[in-house]
């Protein structure tokens, strides 16, 4: 059988050697076509008559269920059935796997082929009819062998985890002790996947193209989430290669974590605050071990996803507080729940959008589901006694919107002061810029808030008009796209004037690439995930303000993306081409 490699877009640094197991495999009309060795054919034959008895008991249930005014469909089921045990279709298709060394899904396709064949040069209603049963009914056991939606939750073997896609909440649920790395058929260059992969340490590949179809459970591969590639059936060189890569990643991460502590300041004296973005509570020693001077975007919604009551107060209080009093004195930024779009928490009953990433997410889900912005907003305004906390409200669009919800805060503080209850009524509060209207009303904004925090994941999503998790548009997906960089640069000024700082908190400022060019604009303090703190404190500790103004004007300049891209690639890589190697970028250096 020819090797394969497979390509993906690389979302999380590191190498992983093992064998690969699927989970949710997508329910696609595509199946995976393999070649099988003669003495795997009993073996394919038992799966395949396996998923047909699966199949059976299914269909025998769901008859015996059926009510007397519905027999028709008991009918509909028999003839099912009676398929199920047809040789013509399943006794075919087992011939051809012992023929033709093929697994069990291109075997029942081609038996389809031939079958269908048949019946079109009969050419007779009643018989199409027969041939459309014979399809759904070959499709049904073909989605038991592909064995989509198998529970996030029943792992048991640890290895590479494979699937077609995975959502936050089956991130969060990843048993890390039996994932070594995951790649996914959907996603882009910041997708929620990735970034949890990221802070979990794992390395990730997602929007690989025939993931489902070219590999099969149990099978050893190297994922490399440094060039987003899949070897399959590595041959010994391979090996032997990728141990020696993973030898040196384990070196160098060992190496820039020595000086971690360090401040990052320029070779030229700009000190650089360099905070980190969590997840989940139990991130908060990570930041500290990894030299993080704060949290700085703590997405909040993540502790809601797994959740399968509504928290109280005193939880949500109680975990601020933890949060605050172990980071004090350093800061800790309170982003208010971020939930919708792909952050779908099982609490809030489900509603059907056509384009959820423009629907109700972030402040617009909190204005409507308003006891649970009131629990969390007190839950913080309580745990600002104690600690040094911030709040920051996500996706904001309009000035009306902002205004609504900095009411409803100080109707929260009012409240908690007739209780009698001790709360920081001097909390400061910001706002996520990622929104293109917020960008362009950012002189407005900036006089109702304490801070920004440029959010460039969805400000390059919506300002460039890129799903930030579609494969097929991720080549646009370009951070140093004139637009992208003017809006910051834009946002800067204006906070400038304002006296407000600016924090960018997007996987920008985690990228090796644009972290220069951050800088060069006069970004006041970066966030991004603990794992990613003591490499770019490093790079930031190498480079000279003079050379990133410098970049920043050549980027103004040139105008185009495909330039800029070049710019700092040539500018950056020749400064650090060992260690670059090692980061995972959003800059693409040819696409656009
Ligand atoms: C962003 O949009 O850049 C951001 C930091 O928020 P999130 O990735 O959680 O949407
Ligand atoms: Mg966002």
């Amino acid at each position: 059988m020819a090797r394969k490699v497979l390509k993906g877009i690389p979302v999380s640094s590191g190498i992983a050697i093992g064998k690969a197991f699927f989970l949710k495999r997508g329910r696609n009309r595509l199946k995976p076509r393999l070649l099988i060795l003669p003495e795997e054919v009993s073996k394919e034959v038992q799966r395949l008559d396996r998923a047909i008895e699966d199949v059976r008991k299914e269909m025998e249930e769901a008859k015996e269920k059926i009510p007397g005014e519905l027999k028709e469909y008991a009918d509909v089921l028999h003839s099912h059935l009676m398929i199920l045990r047809d040789e013509k279709l399943f006794g075919k298709a087992k011939k051809i796997i012992a023929e033709q060394h093929i697994n069990a899904e291109w075997a029942i396709e081609k038996a389809l082929i031939e079958l269908e064949k048949i019946f079109t040069a009969l050419d007779n209603e009643y018989i199409k009819q027969r041939m459309q049963d014979i399809q759904l009914v070959a499709e049904k056991v073909c989605s038991v062998l592909i064995g989509f939606q198998q529970p996030i939750a029943k792992i048991s073997q640890r290895g590479i985890l494979l699937a077609h896609d995975l959502d936050p909440t089956d991130t969060i649920l990843l048993e890390l002790d039996k994932i070594m790395a995951f790649a996914t058929v959907l996603g882009g260059k910041t997708s929620h996947a990735g970034i949890i992969a990221r802070s979990l340490q794992i390395p990730a590949i997602v929007g690989v193209e025939g993931l489902e179809y070219n590999i099969r459970d149990g099978q050893v591969i190297i994922l490399d989430g440094f060039e987003g590639k899949i070897l399959i059936s590595p041959t010994e060189d391979e090996l032997a290669n990728y141990n020696y890569l993973q030898y040196k990643f384990e070196e160098y991460q060992s190496v820039i974590s020595r000086d971690c502590h360090l401040p990052a300041s320029t070779t030229d004296g700009f000190r650089i605050h360099v905070l980190a973005n969590i997840e989940l509570f139990e991130e908060v020693t990570s930041v500290i071990d990894y030299g993080g001077e704060g949290i700085g975007l703590y997405r909040s919604e993540y502790s809601f996803l797994n959740k399968t009551s509504f928290p109280e107060e005193e939880e949500i209080f109680e975990e601020y507080r933890d949060l605050a009093s172990i980071m004090y004195p350093r800061p800790v930024v309170i982003r208010t729940l971020d939930l919708g779009a792909d952050k779908v928490s099982g609490l809030f009953e489900p509603i059907e959008e056509v384009n959820p990433a423009l629907g109700l997410r972030g402040i617009r889900f909190c204005q409507k589901y308003k006891e649970i912005f009131r629990k969390q907003l007190r839950a913080i305004l309580r745990a600002g006694v104690v600690g040094n906390i911030s709040v920051m409200f996500p996706m904001i669009s309009g000035l009306h919107e902002l205004i609504q919800a900095k009411k409803f805060f100080k109707q929260v503080q009012k409240e908690l002061k007739q209780e009698g209850l001790d709360f920081n009524p001097d909390m400061p509060l910001g706002i996520m810029i990622e929104i293109p209207s917020a960008v362009l009303i950012a002189d407005l904004l900036a006089k109702e808030v304490d801070f920004f925090s440029i959010g460039t994941n969805d400000l390059i999503q919506y300002a460039l008009g890129i799903d930030r998790s579609n494969k097929y548009v991720s080549y646009l997906y370009q951070p140093l796209h004139p637009a992208i960089i003017r809006s910051i640069k834009h946002v800067l000024q204006v906070a400038k004037e304002n006296k407000i700082k600016v924090s960018v908190c997007g996987e920008m400022s985690s990228d090796p690439f644009c972290v220069p060019v951050l800088l060069g604009m006069g970004i006041d303090s970066l966030s991004l995930s603990p794992q990613a703190i003591p490499g770019i404190k490093k790079i930031i500790r190498q480079v000279s303000m003079e050379k990133c103004k410098k970049l920043v004007t050549q980027i103004l300049e040139s105008g185009d993306v495909l330039k800029n891209n070049k710019i700092v690639r040539d500018n950056i890589f020749s400064q650090f081409p060992e260690e670059l190697t090692f980061f995972t970028s959003l800059i693409d250096e040819e696409k656009s």
